[in-house]
């Protein structure tokens, strides 16, 4: 199961209680489904928990039973009846006669209950979000121009502040940021799913914080490598040129435990000398040596 299909099952288990919130539900869905006409009202969705829901949020808010149900990888609900799709219109305030184009009806959002049921049905018709461990990403896609702009507007008044764009002909209102979706979620009724886009968040910064550690200390280990690699370079020009020998006691012994020692960092090295070096003063004696070879 996706994590869109999950958020969806979530919203759906929310019991279909209040008149106003089915009327305003069933609202969402319609304004989020392509095909509302005056011929024809058809509604398709592959989301089991979703199919479940309709018919009776469409009996709770309209009365109003489907002529017809077609399963297969999908479900299809259509109503073909005038008259059913005439009392439909009437009660989501939308005639044909008036206005060409379906927008949101205002008069039935007046009530925060009712708001976050147009905004839950918007979302199970028209709606999905990206599972978080691959991207944050949510939208409401419908091909209802005007309702989109007013359920943007809707979005604003809610505190929310979607983004919109134009895809395939449709209008899209989408969050991008991992904040605005959880928030989204819990306000549709979701906290599982918010809680969800949370944790997916923590697990990142964990997985980021844990490579930025590793990369740093790959960094820091091929640095004393280099360095390593360089005093030893030294060390091997001042035997040949037969300087070593004629070498102050304490530059051999530095010498000779760096030779057997490429691989300690500066502190591992100071601390094999008897007594113990400073890190500073172990520092001094090894660039004494590299630029006792750099001479000529
Ligand atoms: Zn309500």
């Amino acid at each position: 199961m996706s994590f869109s299909s999950n958020t969806k099952a979530e919203l759906c288990r929310d019991f279909i209680n209040k008149k106003c919130c089915a009327l305003a539900e069933a609202c969402g869905v319609l304004l989020y489904s392509s095909a509302v006409s005056t011929e024809q009202i058809r509604i398709v969705t592959e989301n089991p928990e979703f199919a479940n829901r309709l018919p009776n949020l469409f009996n709770r808010a309209f009365h109003v039973e489907f002529d017809e149900r077609q399963n297969a990888a999908k479900s299809t609900f259509l109503i073909r009846d005038r008259e059913k799709i005439q009392t439909i219109f009437r009660a989501i305030g939308y005639s044909p006669s008036d206005s060409v184009t379906l927008h949101v009806n205002y008069g039935l959002l007046e009530k925060e209950c009712c708001i976050r049921s147009f905004l839950r049905g918007a979302f199970l018709s028209g709606g999905s979000v990206t599972d978080p461990e691959k991207r944050y990403h949510l939208e409401l896609s419908t091909n209802h121009h005007k309702v989109s702009r007013e359920t943007y507007s809707l979005l604003l008044e809610q505190g929310f502040s979607p983004k919109d764009t134009l895809r395939n002909g449709c209008s899209i209102l989408y969050f991008k940021q991992s904040e605005a979706i959880e928030d989204f979620l819990a306000f549709l009724g979701a906290p599982i799913a918010s809680m969800g886009i949370m944790e997916a968040k923590i697990e990142k910064e964990m997985k980021n914080k844990i490579n930025r550690i590793v990369n740093c200390d790959n960094a820091n280990t091929s640095k004393v490598v280099e360095a390593a690699q360089t005093q030893i370079a030294a060390i091997r020009t001042l035997r040949e040129r037969g300087q070593y020998e004629s070498l102050p006691e304490k530059l051999k012994q530095t010498a000779e435990l760096r030779e057997q020692n490429p691989e300690a960092n500066l502190s591992e090295l100071a601390s094999l000398f008897d007594p113990p070096l400073t890190k500073s003063a172990l520092n001094h004696r090894l660039r004494k040596l590299t630029e006792l070879a750099a001479e000529e």
